[in-house]
């Protein structure tokens, strides 16, 4: 089962990984960008605003995505990965950035995977207003701070390309992610088949 939890920042994905990962002791915690040695180093280029193309900023992050498939997707197949974002998050931004077609980025996306999807997406969607309010107690990197506006179209394109990719046959649940944090777990628990 390789579970990809996906959400704009703050909208609760770190929060779930933990409560899932205690009821599952033997799962694989991984995140993109920044799951491998290699990635780590990509995570910090790409964070923190060194790039002023934002062709190579995507570039990079496919850079970023096959190192994990290679590292550690492919060699944990028979075990549980939980991953903080992945290739839903990737092409999000280049679709909010506004320089490719969603097929064109699913191909992209599909050779630096080599073709390995996740068995389940977890979606979380939040208002402006849980934004603003969860953005004011943290530092903000890059991304983040090119304002709510921005952040709002990326996970718009995160909904869009999440229905893309349940019409190729991936579990997807969908979850307003400013209900409780006990209320959403028990929600995810019932969609992998975890005991609450
Ligand atoms: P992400 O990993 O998506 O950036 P986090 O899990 O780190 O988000 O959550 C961001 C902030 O919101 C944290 O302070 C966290 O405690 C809080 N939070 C997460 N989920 C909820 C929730 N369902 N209700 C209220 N606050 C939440």
């Amino acid at each position: 089962m390789y579970i990809l939890f996906e959400g704009i920042d703050t909208s609760g994905k770190s929060t779930q990984i933990s409560l899932l990962a205690n009821k599952i002791p033997k799962a694989i915690i991984t995140k993109e960008p920044g799951g491998t040695d290699v990635g780590i180093k990509l995570r910090n280029i790409l964070l923190n605003g060194e790039l002023y193309s934002s062709k190579a900023q995507m570039y990079l992050f496919l850079a970023d995505r096959a190192e994990h498939t290679n590292k550690v997707v492919k060699p944990n197949q028979d075990r549980v990965i939980l991953s903080d974002r992945g290739f839903v998050s990737g092409m999000a931004y280049a679709l909010a950035n506004g320089e490719y077609d969603i097929e064109f980025l699913y191909r992209l996306n599909s050779d630096v995977m080599d073709g390995i999807l996740p068995t389940h997406i977890i979606f979380f969607e939040i208002s402006k207003e849980v934004i603003i309010d969860r953005l004011s107690t943290k530092d903000q990197d890059a991304i983040e701070s090119r304002g709510i506006d921005y952040l709002l179209s990326v996970q718009k394109e995160i909904e869009s390309v999440v229905n893309f990719i349940e019409s190729k046959g991936v579990k997807v649940l969908k979850l307003n992610g400013s209900l409780s944090i006990e209320k959403l777990h028990t929600k995810i628990c019932k969609f992998v088949g975890v005991d609450r």
